[in-house]
């Protein structure tokens, strides 16, 4: 199936690791051209270089904290000097900490806000204008299954996914006469820096190793195991494309079979 996506130009957010830099490098390898962006440096660098290399496509990587002010907007602004307009915009950020709600202060709240869901309506802003003038986007928001089911001790990260689903499906409804499209991937235990750290926090409450907790998710997924950013950026790829012309609105698990709803 050829997907479209040669010489479209995709923003994926916090994608020098993880479930980001899975998806951008699919679409490189698609044809797409790239903005990734992230806080820190190294890991940057590397993703730039070898997504470029691996893919022959051209990569603009940007340095800057989605979770501060000024940093989406700097990421398009690279993105639109580089190649001139966005026509996909992939929304993803680090995940908020893990916690009970009696934990959590008002500025853990404020910073959960901020990062994934103030992050996401700051990046659309800015490139939803150029999409409608052009009649084709692609709005991509990276949940998590939280939002059909919550996990238990992610209360921060339960609440702002909700926020990003119902900004979401509302917008679907707004922009669908424009050829713009916004759809949500909901990412069940996909094996990722972030995990691994929830991993060795979870481990340390229960005074357990974190192959136990490892462990005690695989029991969980009908699967048996967890998932890899390879096989969430498959899924990713097809809904920015062309070929998803008529899919709007939707969120989408991919999970091994986690959730056990019937929709
Ligand atoms: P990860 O920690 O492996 O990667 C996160 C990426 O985001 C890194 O490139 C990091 O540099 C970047 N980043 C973090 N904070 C940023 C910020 N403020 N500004 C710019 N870049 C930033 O995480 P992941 O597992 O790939 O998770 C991605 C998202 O998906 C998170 O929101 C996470 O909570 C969510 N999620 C992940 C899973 C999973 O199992 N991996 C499941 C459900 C939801």
């Amino acid at each position: 199936m050829d997907l479209g996506l040669s010489n479209r130009v995709a923003l994926v957010a916090a994608s020098s690791k993880g479930l980001g830099r899975g998806v951008a490098a699919e679409l490189a390898k698609e044809g797409a051209k790239l903005v990734i962006c992230a806080r820190g440096s190294t890991a940057l660098r590397d993703a730039e270089q070898t997504i470029a290399r691996e893919s022959g496509t051209s990569v603009v990587a940007v340095q800057a904290d989605l979770a501060q002010q000024g940093g989406a907007e700097a990421v398009v602004q690279a993105g639109m000097d580089a190649f001139g307009r966005i026509d996909i915009l992939v929304n993803n950020a680090g995940g908020p900490p893990a916690g009970l709600f009696e934990q959590h202060t008002m500025d853990d709240w404020d910073k959960a806000i901020h990062l994934n869901f103030r992050s996401a309506l700051t990046l659309i802003r800015q490139v939803l204008p150029g999409m409608k003038q052009r009649r084709w986007g692609r709005i991509l928001n990276i949940t998590s299954i939280a939002v059909k089911q919550p996990v238990d001790n992610l209360i921060l990260s339960n609440s702002v996914r909700a926020a990003v689903t119902g900004m979401a499906r509302t917008l679907a409804n707004e922009v669908a006469p424009f050829g713009v499209t916004v759809n949500n991937l909901m990412p069940g235990y996909t094996r990722t820096r972030r995990v691994e750290e929830l991993a060795e926090a979870m481990a340390q409450q229960q005074n357990k190793e974190p192959e136990d907790i490892f462990g005690s998710w695989e029991s969980q997924i009908p699967m048996g195991r967890l998932g890899t950013p390879y096989e969430f950026a498959g899924l990713a790829a097809f809904l920015v494309s062309e070929r998803a012309s008529y899919v709007t609105g939707v969120s989408i698990q991919v999970d091994g079979g986690w959730i056990r709803s019937l929709l």
